[in-house]
């Protein structure tokens, strides 16, 4: 019963899910140019963006569009990424765990392990609308490259022994290409990889199925010791795990 509440409250947020049925105005507070420069307005985006407070989700300004190309392709995403992986690795050095066989991270794949910075290059960087069929035939492609901090913690997670447990939104019928992308990418030796048996055309939100996998995995007796994603609905709900990371994001919102 809980999980049919729980999913028609995700349905009837999916209405705005990537920002696909409200207009930009009713996402992001559009800018008034007599009181805040282009600059800060759009630093105010990225900031509401990465800290979750935008309440129906959000796609990029389009006069923000220079910004975001400038922070992913001049070096400061990247930067960014290696200083949460950096913290990923502190926290995982200083652990005591007792329960050797079943210590697990999770990690999200999509701008976390796989970078598909490629595609928003040629779909404005977030600005315009989420398209499926284009993304997925992107996905199909399994050419993304790895975020290379997060490959090399994992080739440390592995090389300790900890259980590498992937989950994401990419549908079951994408797991083929998935494995794929991930091999080729570097990624090998991870336990599980997880992904979206329920997404169909009346999808959950990625919080909603996220979370009863990990239940799953803790009803399986897995410790979820870390958990990283460039969502908040990757780390968010229950059995989020005991230490999350959040990377940074600024190109798409998913609930
Ligand atoms: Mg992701």
């Amino acid at each position: 019963m809980k999980f049919v509440v729980t999913l028609f409250a995700a349905l009837h947020f999916l209405s705005t899910a990537r920002g696909q049925s409200l207009h930009h105005e009713e996402l992001v507070s559009a800018r008034d140019p007599s009181t805040t420069t282009l600059s800060r307005y759009c630093s105010s985006f990225q900031f509401n963006a990465e800290v979750n407070n935008f309440v129906n989700g959000w796609l990029v300004p389009g006069e923000c569009v220079s910004r975001i190309k400038r922070y992913i392709e001049k070096g400061q995403y990247a930067a960014d990424v290696e200083a949460v992986i950096n913290q990923a690795r502190i926290y995982v050095k200083n652990l005591t765990v007792t329960n050797e066989a079943k210590k697990a991270w999770v990690l999200d794949i999509d701008e976390t392990s796989l970078s598909n910075v490629p595609y928003y290059r040629t779909h404005s960087y977030g600005a315009t609308k989420f398209n499926a069929t284009e993304f997925n035939a992107w996905v199909d492609q399994a050419s993304a490259a790895a975020l290379a901090p997060t490959l090399s913690l994992v080739k440390e997670l592995v090389s300790l022994r900890w259980n590498v447990i992937f989950i994401t939104g990419r549908p079951e019928s994408q797991r083929q290409v998935t494995v794929k992308n991930l091999k080729a990418a570097g990624y090998k030796g991870w336990t599980k990889l997880l992904l979206n048996a329920a997404q169909t055309n009346a999808r959950m939100t990625a919080m909603a199925y996220k979370s009863s996998l990990r239940e799953g995995l803790v009803k399986d007796g897995y410790e979820i010791w870390g958990n990283i994603g460039d969502q908040w609905s990757d780390i968010s709900g229950s059995a989020a795990g005991n230490k999350v990371f959040k990377l940074p994001n600024p190109l798409y919102f998913i609930p």
